[in-house]
């Protein structure tokens, strides 16, 4: 059984698809520049690869490039569409609304329309996409969503509430929702499953462009740091993370910014890029770090600093950690951050196995066996997450 996964931006749709039967991936792909003019990159498992020029003023001119790579190009996995037996969507923001994915109906679709107050940027453009398969591929073929928020609808009012007037909450759904849910979900089942303890106290960590972490409970999402958008908690490629809103007033009032400039400022200007002044890249700013330079010297330190204050604030949340895990771009490949990470976690009888930290690129457990806390390298698949709830609800 083959289930195509799809991830659809403004202007973008990454896809992967993949054989149930042992969780392969055939091929992945990206369509650029959609609504511009359109250029499809997309490589088969073995290597081969296929990339064209061709004209996307929509969605759905992008799927039919799909469906051409797919099925009849020189890279092609598939003789036809047909064999796919269902499409898996990742989906932003489904508010309170989605507690779990869900097939895709009208319904859904116009739920999702309604939470795209709070996510202008990623919920239409996930509405394109679906509206484009159903368009290119039928109603027929099964459709299911997979929030990006779902896995912490499991918070308590006490973590997901901001202390402003209540009616903010009460007219605008004002709170924290989190993001990375399916990343999350993903790495904290496994090391559940590794650390093989009922009650497990788990702290994931997501850390690449975006980075969050989520304190989960007995499998059950408590708390996590991003909030009502990606915004929020520690420093991020070019994210402020958590500060104090005034700065965000004074400066605005001082160098007379629009709101939308202070928004732009605090998500495509900061954090990282911002302090370093070097490259949201961690790799490029760790580089000018060790070629002598402050300020990106300041960055890594201050990311990391927030990094050990928001694990501290979990294990005191949850009353205890049985396990951490780190995932994601730097996450999985920062061995230096993750030693920094755990040396200020040694109060809890926390020890790394340094030459197990060294090593990049697959499952493993970095802790050493006597340590009082396991700590582990747990590469994430969001793709494969989408795929194994995309058969689940289609097999019901
Ligand atoms: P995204 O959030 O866009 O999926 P990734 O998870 O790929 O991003 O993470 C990108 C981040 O991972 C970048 O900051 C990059 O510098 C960092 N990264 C990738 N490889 C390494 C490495 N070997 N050492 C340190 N950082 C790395």
């Amino acid at each position: 059984m083959k289930i195509f996964v799809v991830n659809a931006g403004s202007s973008s749709l990454k896809y992967q698809l993949i054989d149930m039967e042992n969780e392969q991936v055939l091929c992945k792909g990206l369509c650029e520049r959609i609504g511009v003019s359109g250029v499809i990159s997309h490589k088969a498992a073995d290597g081969r690869t296929y990339n064209a020029e061709t004209a996307m003023p929509t969605h759905s001119e992008a799927f039919e490039a799909v469906v051409y790579a797919l099925t009849k190009s020189d890279a092609k996995v598939i003789d036809s569409f047909d064999e796919v037996t269902a499409i898996g969507h990742r989906a932003v923001q489904g508010g309170s609304d989605f507690t779990d994915s869900c097939l895709i109906t009208d319904e859904v679709i116009g739920k999702m329309v309604e939470w795209s107050d709070l996510a202008p940027l990623h919920n239409p453009a996930n509405i394109l996409g679906i509206e484009a398969c159903i368009k290119t591929f039928g109603k027929e073929i099964p459709q299911v969503a997979v929030f990006d928020t779902s896995f912490h609808q499991t918070m308590e009012p006490k973590a997901y509430m901001y202390a402003l007037p209540y009616e903010y909450y009460e007219k605008y759904k004002i709170r924290k929702y989190g993001f990375h849910g399916t990343s999350h979900r993903f790495v904290g089942t496994r090391a559940t499953e590794l650390v093989g303890k009922k009650d497990s106290k788990i702290i994931t960590c997501h850390l690449g462009n975006g980075c969050s972490i989520t304190a989960i409970k007995d499998g059950k999402c408590v708390d996590t740091t991003m909030g009502l958008t990606p915004l929020d908690g520690f420093m991020m490629g070019t994210r402020t993370g958590t500060l104090d809103p005034s700065a965000v007033t004074f400066i605005g009032e001082k160098e007379n910014l629009s709101l939308k400039d202070l928004d732009r400022i605090m998500n495509k200007e900061s954090g990282v890029l911002g302090i370093s002044g070097v490259s949201n890249d961690n790799r490029d700013v760790q580089a000018a770090a060790d070629a002598g330079n402050e300020r990106a010297q300041l960055a890594i330190e201050m990311q990391r600093y927030q990094i050990i204050k928001f694990i501290g604030s979990y294990i005191a949340a949850m009353n205890g950690v049985d396990a951490i895990v780190f995932t994601g771009g730097i996450g999985e490949n920062d061995g230096a951050l993750r030693k920094a990470v755990c040396e200020s976690l040694t109060f809890t009888g926390l020890k790394l196995d340094d030459a197990k930290n060294g090593i990049r690129g697959e499952e493993i457990k970095i802790s050493t066996d006597d340590s009082a806390v396991e700590v582990y390298i747990i590469p994430t698949n969001e793709e494969l997450a989408i795929a194994r709830d995309t058969l689940a609800i289609i097999s019901k």
